[in-house]
């Protein structure tokens, strides 16, 4: 394969169901991968290294910022995540898409750097809906539902900046919506120029 693949950054609240569609995407299309991130927040149970995040100490991280091992990199809630650099750029190169399931923060600095990133983001139905997904089945208190409403409104907040928004109210429609994004990028122009422009310049000559 000879043209460099796209990439895409995926962000979304918590709860609005980014990290079950992205499964399901990468599991149903070809030549897509997703980046791992590096990350200091602690693994949480059922969490792999090397599957969910490549989970390392404040001081792995801070490491790797310094010798500008990080594509983008940002604190969330407290927690330091990162973007390999050339992982990426290695897998971009080999023709495939990439995606980056990062924050806003980190589509922003994406966004800066490599203006040709398609930026998606994944929006709940409702407030409702999200509130909803956000209640831990009763067991946690008003505060700590408060406080996870508080955070995926702000960044919802940031859907504005993307260049396509998908809705999650079912699973099935939403994933189809992702699909028919992945695939119209890989139609553009510059994309098919890419991948068949000896077979383009042959219709014509
Ligand atoms: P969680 O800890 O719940 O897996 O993720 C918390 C937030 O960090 C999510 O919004 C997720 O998209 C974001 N995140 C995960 N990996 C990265 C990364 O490499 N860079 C940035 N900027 N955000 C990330």
């Amino acid at each position: 394969m000879s043209s460099r693949g796209t990439l895409f950054t995926v962000s979304a609240p918590s709860g609005a169901g980014k990290t079950s569609l992205v499964e399901a995407l990468v599991g149903s299309m070809s030549n897509i991968l997703v980046s791992i991130s590096h990350t200091t927040r602690p693994k949480r149970p059922g969490e792999e290294e090397g599957v969910n995040y490549h989970f390392v100490t404040p001081e792995t991280f801070h490491a790797m910022v310094a010798r500008s091992e990080f594509l983008e990199y940002a604190e969330v809630f407290g927690n330091c995540y990162g973007t390999a650099q050339q992982w990426v750029e290695d897998t971009l190169n080999n023709g495939m898409d990439v995606i980056l399931e990062i924050d806003w923060q980190g589509a922003d600095q994406i966004r800066r750097l490599l203006p040709d990133t398609v930026g998606i983001f994944i929006l709940p139905p409702s407030r409702e809906a999200l509130e909803q997904r956000l209640t831990n089945r009763g067991q946690d208190d008003a505060d700590i539902i408060a406080g996870r409403m508080q955070k995926a409104i702000n960044e919802m907040s940031h859907y504005v900046e993307a260049d396509y928004i998908i809705i999650n109210e079912d699973f099935d429609d939403a994933l189809e919506d992702f699909k028919a994004v992945m695939r119209a990028q890989r139609l553009t122009l510059d994309n098919q120029q890419a991948r068949h422009g000896s077979r383009l310049e042959k219709l014509l000559s």
